[in-house]
């Protein structure tokens, strides 16, 4: 289903290519805590390094607010990757990512060696606001570029996009990789094509952040669920006393809509029907709470709804058994705590025990999945949150959009 251009259909051997990753991990004092990403990139790096392309690996890591430091170096990275790969990583430590001293190390690859460039957002502007002359100098190191960074393919920047441009000019191809096209198939497929019932779910704390993933996934699935903060907002909307519970004031109104259009498109809307609730927000987040249930709709003016209660765990696990598709974005409390982790728990073994299609959309979800040990259990979990919650809203990422359209007789 994905009209674009793969690493499969452009040539490889003897040829540079430069493959945008998404090696965005997590790092504490140094160590990477979680490699899910940089496994998540080795079918392609394997397939390109195996077929004798000259790879040229480049990524960010972090935010980078100050400019280039070693806490956000991706030395780390290339470590890891050579100890996954087997085989030798080049990292070129060159804080300007591109310039004389990585075109000097470019220029002396063989077939099948790999190099890893430095933090492409160490350029600053130059990287985030998409810039010509970073994107025309990652592209004067390769001859084809090949896009495996989903978790970076919903941001116009110069590594994802801006070079797709100057490796045309010069004739080369801009292919996606294996990972984006697991990603789109599998995230496009749940969506565009799915089995049915399809139930889709979200939690997490802003409605905000997912009013439009809201109305598109009304109009897709046959069931949607909401729990976590966000669903608070609807209790409101439905003339719940909430308490201190999490709100938006400004989306009571999109709540009702939403109701509404649900109603009228005959989709069911699940909300919860009780909440596990304390006196205040724990601090720290995982500090010891007392914990009282409550129905959704007696929740007292002086306790929060932190988690879904019990009963809305049955109601919505037995959502998730009748299901041949399932995709899931957002905790249904603050999973961060353990005693308020529940709802987010029974969520993702109900999805663990289904022979549904099973796809966790990133972020927090696939952190809990992973962390409770269902990571196997799930038909896919993306690497992208922010990516796939796009993806959800039903937009193009702008980093697929830049690959070449697939050739008319392919
Ligand atoms: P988001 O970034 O919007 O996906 O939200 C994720 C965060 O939502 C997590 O850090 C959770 O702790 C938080 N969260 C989930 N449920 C609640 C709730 N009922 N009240 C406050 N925060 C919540």
């Amino acid at each position: 289903m994905l009209n674009k251009k793969t690493e499969d259909q452009i040539q490889i051997k003897g040829k540079r290519i430069l493959v945008r990753c998404d090696f965005n991990v997590p790092l504490k004092g140094g160590v990477i805590t979680d490699d899910t990403r940089i496994r998540a990139a080795l079918p392609t790096i394997r397939k390109l390094s195996g077929d004798g392309g000259k790879v040229i690996l480049c990524s960010h890591l972090g935010k980078v607010k100050n400019g280039p430091n070693p806490g956000e170096s991706l030395a780390a990275v290339a470590v890891r990757l050579e100890e996954l790969l087997g085989k030798k990583v080049t990292f070129v430590d060159n804080d300007n990512v591109t310039g004389p001293e990585t075109t000097a190390v470019v220029n002396a690859m063989q077939e099948g060696d790999i190099v890893l460039l430095q933090n492409t957002r160490f350029r600053g502007a130059d990287e985030t606001k998409n810039g010509e002359g970073f994107s025309k100098e990652l592209a004067d190191l390769a001859d084809s570029f090949v896009c495996d960074a989903f978790g970076s393919a919903h941001r116009a920047h110069a590594s994802v996009v801006g070079v797709t441009k100057f490796i045309s000019e010069k004739g080369g191809d801009n292919a996606v990789g294996y990972l984006m096209e697991k990603e789109i198939n599998f995230l496009g497929n749940a969506v565009e094509n799915p089995k049915r019932p399809f139930v889709a779910i979200l939690g997490g704390a802003k409605i905000a952040d997912k009013l439009n993933v809201i109305s598109n996934l009304l109009e897709k699935c046959d069931t949607l669920i909401i729990g976590g903060g966000m669903a608070y907002t609807f209790l409101k909307a439905k003339g719940y006393e909430i308490g201190k519970s999490l709100l938006d004031e400004t989306k009571i109104d999109y709540c009702r809509e939403m109701m509404e259009k649900a109603e009228k498109l005959g989709k069911t809307l699940l909300l919860p029907v009780d909440a596990v609730t304390t006196e205040s927000f724990p601090d720290p987040i995982d500090a010891k709470v007392k914990t009282k249930n409550f129905a959704a709709d007696e929740i007292p003016a002086d306790r929060m709804g932190m988690d879904i209660g019990p009963k809305t765990i049955k109601l919505f696990s037995k959502a998730i058994k009748n299901a041949k598709t399932v995709v899931w974005n957002g905790p249904m409390g603050v999973f961060e705590n353990p005693q308020l982790a529940k709802g987010t728990k029974a969520v993702a073994e109900a999805m663990a025990e289904t022979d549904a299609v099973t796809v966790i959309g990133g972020g927090d979800s696939a952190a809990a999945v992973n962390q409770l040990g269902f990571a196997d259990k799930m038909s896919h979990i993306s690497t992208g949150g922010g990516a796939s919650l796009e993806f959800l809203e039903g937009k193009e990422l702008p980093g697929v959009v830049a690959a070449d359209d697939m050739p008319a007789e392919a």
